[in-house]
Protein backbone atom coordinates (compact mmCIF):
# COMPACT_ATOMS: atom_id res chain seq x y z
CA UNK A 1 0.00 0.00 0.00
CA UNK A 2 1.09 3.42 -1.00
CA UNK A 3 1.48 5.98 1.76
CA UNK A 4 -0.58 9.55 1.81
CA UNK A 5 1.10 12.25 2.04
CA UNK A 6 -0.16 15.58 2.56
CA UNK A 7 3.20 18.03 2.01
CA UNK A 8 3.70 21.56 2.75
CA UNK A 9 6.13 23.75 0.87
CA UNK A 10 6.75 26.81 2.96
CA UNK A 11 8.84 28.38 0.26
CA UNK A 12 10.79 32.03 1.49
CA UNK A 13 8.01 32.96 3.94
CA UNK A 14 7.94 33.08 7.75
CA UNK A 15 10.88 33.71 10.06
CA UNK A 16 11.83 31.99 13.31
CA UNK A 17 8.88 32.81 15.17
CA UNK A 18 6.38 32.63 12.86
CA UNK A 19 7.57 28.85 11.81
CA UNK A 20 7.35 28.19 15.25
CA UNK A 21 3.87 29.44 15.54
CA UNK A 22 2.84 27.88 12.89
CA UNK A 23 4.25 24.71 14.04
CA UNK A 24 2.62 25.04 17.33
CA UNK A 25 -0.89 25.65 16.02
CA UNK A 26 -0.40 22.55 13.73
CA UNK A 27 0.53 20.53 16.38
CA UNK A 28 -2.38 21.76 19.32
CA UNK A 29 -4.46 20.18 16.59
CA UNK A 30 -3.34 16.65 17.51
CA UNK A 31 -2.61 15.95 13.81
CA UNK A 32 -1.29 12.15 14.77
CA UNK A 33 -4.78 11.03 14.53
CA UNK A 34 -4.36 11.16 10.40
CA UNK A 35 -3.72 8.18 8.51
CA UNK A 36 -1.76 10.38 6.14
CA UNK A 37 2.23 11.32 6.25
CA UNK A 38 2.36 15.21 7.70
CA UNK A 39 5.72 17.12 6.50
CA UNK A 40 6.69 20.78 6.35
CA UNK A 41 9.21 22.39 4.43
CA UNK A 42 10.35 25.86 6.45
CA UNK A 43 13.43 28.16 4.90
CA UNK A 44 16.90 26.16 5.85
CA UNK A 45 17.78 28.82 8.69
CA UNK A 46 14.18 27.36 10.43
CA UNK A 47 14.70 24.01 9.95
CA UNK A 48 16.69 23.19 13.20
CA UNK A 49 13.57 25.17 14.94
CA UNK A 50 10.95 23.04 13.56
CA UNK A 51 13.08 19.68 13.85
CA UNK A 52 13.11 21.00 17.47
CA UNK A 53 9.39 21.59 17.78
CA UNK A 54 8.36 19.25 15.87
CA UNK A 55 10.28 16.22 18.29
CA UNK A 56 7.44 14.18 19.33
CA UNK A 57 5.10 14.52 16.59
CA UNK A 58 4.46 12.22 13.79
CA UNK A 59 5.48 15.93 11.46
CA UNK A 60 8.24 14.96 9.22
CA UNK A 61 10.45 18.37 8.14
CA UNK A 62 11.96 18.34 5.07
CA UNK A 63 14.38 21.10 3.57
CA UNK A 64 13.53 22.40 -0.09
CA UNK A 65 16.41 22.23 -1.54
CA UNK A 66 19.93 20.90 -1.81
CA UNK A 67 23.49 21.15 -3.18
CA UNK A 68 24.45 18.04 -5.55
CA UNK A 69 28.44 18.21 -3.66
CA UNK A 70 29.50 16.38 -0.65
CA UNK A 71 31.12 19.27 0.88
CA UNK A 72 33.41 22.21 -0.98
CA UNK A 73 33.65 25.32 -2.14
CA UNK A 74 29.91 26.59 -2.85
CA UNK A 75 29.09 29.48 -1.41
CA UNK A 76 25.31 29.91 -0.02
CA UNK A 77 24.75 26.17 -0.24
CA UNK A 78 23.39 23.23 1.64
CA UNK A 79 24.52 19.59 1.73
CA UNK A 80 23.67 16.62 2.61
CA UNK A 81 25.35 15.97 5.77
CA UNK A 82 24.55 19.35 6.67
CA UNK A 83 20.65 18.53 6.83
CA UNK A 84 21.66 15.50 8.29
CA UNK A 85 23.37 16.98 11.02
CA UNK A 86 20.10 18.49 12.06
CA UNK A 87 18.28 15.26 11.60
CA UNK A 88 16.69 16.73 8.42
CA UNK A 89 16.18 13.35 6.24
CA UNK A 90 13.61 14.48 3.58
CA UNK A 91 13.93 17.03 0.42
CA UNK A 92 12.45 18.49 -1.98
CA UNK A 93 14.08 18.30 -5.50
CA UNK A 94 13.26 19.81 -8.48
CA UNK A 95 10.73 22.33 -7.58
CA UNK A 96 9.56 24.25 -10.61
CA UNK A 97 10.62 27.74 -8.98
CA UNK A 98 14.38 25.81 -8.50
CA UNK A 99 14.39 25.29 -12.49
CA UNK A 100 12.78 28.33 -13.52
CA UNK A 101 14.28 31.19 -11.24
CA UNK A 102 17.85 28.34 -10.18
CA UNK A 103 18.61 27.10 -14.01
CA UNK A 104 18.13 23.68 -12.58
CA UNK A 105 17.83 21.20 -15.18
CA UNK A 106 17.42 17.73 -15.35
CA UNK A 107 20.79 16.56 -15.88
CA UNK A 108 21.26 18.39 -12.48
CA UNK A 109 18.41 17.45 -10.62
CA UNK A 110 19.16 13.81 -11.75
CA UNK A 111 23.04 14.24 -9.78
CA UNK A 112 20.46 15.85 -6.45
CA UNK A 113 18.75 12.84 -6.78
CA UNK A 114 21.63 10.56 -6.47
CA UNK A 115 23.50 12.13 -3.82
CA UNK A 116 20.22 12.48 -1.71
CA UNK A 117 19.75 9.12 -2.31
CA UNK A 118 23.00 8.02 -1.47
CA UNK A 119 22.47 9.88 2.05
CA UNK A 120 19.27 7.98 2.74
CA UNK A 121 17.27 10.82 1.71
CA UNK A 122 13.67 10.78 1.21
CA UNK A 123 13.13 12.69 -2.10
CA UNK A 124 9.83 14.53 -3.38
CA UNK A 125 10.83 15.12 -6.85
CA UNK A 126 8.81 17.36 -8.11
CA UNK A 127 7.82 17.95 -11.99
CA UNK A 128 5.33 19.59 -13.96
CA UNK A 129 4.39 21.63 -17.54
CA UNK A 130 4.76 24.95 -17.95
CA UNK A 131 0.98 26.53 -19.93
CA UNK A 132 2.34 26.52 -23.23
CA UNK A 133 3.07 22.83 -22.73
CA UNK A 134 0.17 22.47 -22.26
CA UNK A 135 -1.70 24.38 -25.21
CA UNK A 136 0.24 22.41 -27.36
CA UNK A 137 -0.63 18.97 -25.88
CA UNK A 138 3.01 18.61 -25.05
CA UNK A 139 2.34 18.07 -21.39
CA UNK A 140 2.66 14.28 -21.84
CA UNK A 141 6.13 14.61 -23.47
CA UNK A 142 7.29 17.29 -21.74
CA UNK A 143 6.52 15.26 -18.19
CA UNK A 144 7.97 12.38 -19.38
CA UNK A 145 11.10 13.62 -19.82
CA UNK A 146 11.07 15.27 -16.53
CA UNK A 147 10.60 11.90 -15.07
CA UNK A 148 12.96 9.64 -16.93
CA UNK A 149 16.39 12.27 -17.26
CA UNK A 150 15.53 13.38 -13.39
CA UNK A 151 15.04 9.81 -11.90
CA UNK A 152 15.07 6.66 -14.67
CA UNK A 153 19.37 6.15 -13.64
CA UNK A 154 18.39 5.43 -9.89
CA UNK A 155 18.26 1.42 -9.20
CA UNK A 156 14.61 0.12 -8.75
CA UNK A 157 16.00 -0.89 -5.00
CA UNK A 158 15.85 3.14 -4.31
CA UNK A 159 12.41 3.60 -5.55
CA UNK A 160 11.35 3.58 -1.79
CA UNK A 161 12.40 6.51 -1.28
CA UNK A 162 10.72 8.76 -3.74
CA UNK A 163 7.88 10.64 -3.52
CA UNK A 164 6.65 12.36 -7.01
CA UNK A 165 4.86 15.57 -6.63
CA UNK A 166 2.86 16.77 -10.30
CA UNK A 167 3.16 20.41 -10.17
CA UNK A 168 1.32 21.81 -13.06
CA UNK A 169 3.36 25.53 -13.50
CA UNK A 170 0.39 27.28 -14.68
CA UNK A 171 -1.65 26.29 -11.79
CA UNK A 172 1.26 26.84 -9.36
CA UNK A 173 0.18 30.06 -7.00
CA UNK A 174 -2.25 31.53 -9.56
CA UNK A 175 -5.67 30.27 -8.12
CA UNK A 176 -6.17 28.06 -10.74
CA UNK A 177 -6.21 24.25 -10.21
CA UNK A 178 -5.98 21.36 -12.60
CA UNK A 179 -9.52 19.32 -12.52
CA UNK A 180 -9.16 16.67 -10.44
CA UNK A 181 -9.81 14.98 -13.67
CA UNK A 182 -6.51 16.65 -15.64
CA UNK A 183 -4.84 15.44 -11.99
CA UNK A 184 -5.85 11.70 -12.56
CA UNK A 185 -5.13 11.40 -16.36
CA UNK A 186 -1.85 12.79 -15.55
CA UNK A 187 -1.04 10.88 -12.67
CA UNK A 188 -1.96 7.72 -14.42
CA UNK A 189 0.37 8.35 -17.17
CA UNK A 190 3.02 8.68 -14.57
CA UNK A 191 2.26 5.62 -13.06
CA UNK A 192 2.28 3.89 -16.02
CA UNK A 193 5.30 5.32 -17.39
CA UNK A 194 7.10 3.92 -13.84
CA UNK A 195 5.63 0.65 -14.84
CA UNK A 196 9.47 0.30 -16.82
CA UNK A 197 10.59 0.64 -13.74
CA UNK A 198 8.84 -2.25 -12.28
CA UNK A 199 4.93 -3.24 -11.59
CA UNK A 200 6.33 -2.75 -8.12
CA UNK A 201 7.20 0.70 -7.97
CA UNK A 202 4.69 2.15 -10.59
CA UNK A 203 1.98 0.36 -7.65
CA UNK A 204 4.10 1.61 -4.44
CA UNK A 205 5.27 5.64 -5.12
CA UNK A 206 2.89 8.09 -3.92
CA UNK A 207 1.93 10.94 -6.47
CA UNK A 208 0.89 13.84 -4.60
CA UNK A 209 -0.68 16.81 -6.50
CA UNK A 210 0.38 20.42 -6.14
CA UNK A 211 -0.82 23.50 -8.06
CA UNK A 212 -3.96 25.49 -5.51
CA UNK A 213 -4.87 23.16 -3.61
CA UNK A 214 -7.11 24.91 -0.81
CA UNK A 215 -9.29 23.18 1.59
CA UNK A 216 -12.33 23.60 -1.16
CA UNK A 217 -10.63 21.39 -3.60
CA UNK A 218 -8.46 19.08 -1.57
CA UNK A 219 -10.93 16.49 -1.05
CA UNK A 220 -12.37 15.91 -4.71
CA UNK A 221 -8.65 16.07 -5.95
CA UNK A 222 -7.25 13.26 -3.40
CA UNK A 223 -10.17 11.03 -4.02
CA UNK A 224 -8.76 10.09 -7.51
CA UNK A 225 -7.14 7.13 -7.07
CA UNK A 226 -3.55 7.77 -8.70
CA UNK A 227 -3.93 11.07 -6.39
CA UNK A 228 -1.96 9.83 -3.01
CA UNK A 229 -1.77 13.43 -1.35
CA UNK A 230 -0.68 16.96 -2.19
CA UNK A 231 1.86 19.14 -2.44
CA UNK A 232 0.86 22.42 -1.13
CA UNK A 233 2.62 25.94 -1.37
CA UNK A 234 0.23 29.48 -0.10
CA UNK A 235 -2.38 27.19 2.01
CA UNK A 236 0.32 25.54 3.98
CA UNK A 237 0.88 29.15 5.77
CA UNK A 238 -2.33 28.53 7.35
CA UNK A 239 -2.53 25.99 10.23
CA UNK A 240 -6.07 25.35 9.63
CA UNK A 241 -6.86 25.70 6.18
CA UNK A 242 -3.45 22.78 6.12
CA UNK A 243 -5.44 20.86 8.22
CA UNK A 244 -8.66 20.87 6.57
CA UNK A 245 -6.47 19.74 3.49
CA UNK A 246 -5.08 17.08 5.39
CA UNK A 247 -8.49 15.98 6.79
CA UNK A 248 -9.58 15.80 3.15
CA UNK A 249 -7.12 12.83 2.49
CA UNK A 250 -8.93 10.69 5.14
P1 LIG B 1 0.43 26.82 -4.34
O1 LIG B 1 -0.30 25.81 -3.47
O2 LIG B 1 0.64 28.13 -3.66
O3 LIG B 1 -0.18 26.93 -5.69
O4 LIG B 1 1.91 26.24 -4.56
C1 LIG B 1 2.08 24.93 -4.93
C2 LIG B 1 3.52 24.61 -4.82
O5 LIG B 1 4.34 25.13 -5.54
C3 LIG B 1 3.93 23.65 -3.78
O6 LIG B 1 5.26 23.26 -3.94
Amino acid sequence: MRKKIVAGNWKMNNDLQETETLLDEILATKPEFTTAKIVVAPGFVNLQAAVAKTHNSNIIVAAQNMHQAESGAYTGEVSADMLKGIKVNTVILGHSERRAYFGETNALLAEKVTTALKHNFTVIFCFGEELADRQSSNHFNLVESQIREGLFHIPQAEWNNIVLAYEPVWAIGTGETASPEQAQEMHAFIRNLLKEVSAEVAENTSILYGGSVKPANAKEIFSKPDVDGGLIGGASLKASDFLEIVKGIE
